[in-house]
């Protein structure tokens, strides 16, 4: 945890930060920090999510509609709520360990918020599960920032780190995940972590729409990782956050993205890359 953003139990805690580039930061007590699992995720025991909102602020987001109130969920992508009790609550565990038990961080935020640099709260919620659980870890980012805590990683014995990629257009990533780090810094992060030792897995979800399906599969063969999840992208009109949607939805019509389109590409993807898993089965616990 870093000293100077010390969230838990310090009084005398130096200022803390209430914006970061868009994102306008709040410090909020959680009543838990793992919840048990349904629907997509029902496979793992738990999620785990230090944040909620996301400063990625994804065209496209699912969690963005399990915001609680309308503004929310119309400025999603500008604001993150830092659950700044949440390794206390972590602590509560040690009574009872959670060995072997599944965890899947995060699923309605991405971890490595651009705030998480300061605070390092999930750095602190590694250190905890490390010295105190056995558990089965998986890492859910669209973030380089992951690459700080290998050496933290490295130590877990059933761990894997999935980074997000969903097209190899920055024209249709600026249009969708406009917030995001780009294509290249996210396939130069999994590398790393791949040569760390450490187990990862590229998830394109959703796949949008793409340029050239072989060598978009051959760039991600590259970084060296031999595991892939892939989820079909549903467009659907009501289901986009507000900003770029208009933009979205003009290249999904310009790229004729429809089932077939998506057929297409899921076709090539599977000649081309080892261990590709499809959509819920695909994201099962390690
Ligand atoms: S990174 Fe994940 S949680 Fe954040 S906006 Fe994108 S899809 Fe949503």
């Amino acid at each position: 945890m870093n000293p100077q953003l010390d969230l838990f139990g310090d009084e005398k805690t130096p200022e803390r930060r209430t914006k970061m580039g868009q994102s306008k930061i709040a410090y909020k007590q959680a009543s838990s920090i793992l919840t048990a699992t349904s629907g997509f995720m029902k496979d793992y025991d738990y999620s785990i999510n230090p944040y909620s909102g996301c400063s990625f602020g994804c065209t496209y987001c699912y969690a963005a509609f399990f915001s609680r109130d309308k503004e929310k969920m119309d400025n999603w992508g500008y604001w993150v709520d830092v659950k700044e009790n949440a390794l206390t609550l972590l602590k509560k565990k040690r009574k009872k360990p959670m060995i072997g038990k599944t965890l899947y961080m995060s699923s309605v935020t991405d971890p490595y918020q651009p705030i998480e640099k300061e605070l390092e709260l999930v750095r602190g919620i590694l250190e905890e599960l490390l010295e105190f659980h056995q558990v089965r870890l998986v890492i859910q980012t669209r973030s380089p920032m992951v690459i700080r805590d290998i050496d933290l990683l490295r130590q877990f014995k059933v761990l894997q780190v999935n980074m997000t990629i969903t097209t190899d257009s920055e024209i249709i990533r600026k249009a969708f995940e406009p917030l995001c780090p780009s294509n290249k810094v996210r396939l130069k992060a999994i590398q790393e972590i791949k040569e760390a030792g450490i187990q990862s897995c590229i998830t394109l979800t959703p796949l949008l729409p793409v340029d050239e399906p072989r060598l978009f599969a051959q760039s991600l063969k590259a970084t060296g990782v031999e595991r892939f999840i892939i989820q079909p992208f549903h467009p659907s009109k009501g289901k986009f956050v507000r900003g770029t949607r208009d933009e979205a939805l003009q290249l999904l019509e310009e790229h004729n993205w429809d089932k077939r389109e998506y057929q297409r590409i899921l076709q090539i993807m599977q000649e081309e890359l080892p261990q590709l898993g499809i959509g819920q089965s695909g994201f099962a616990p390690i």
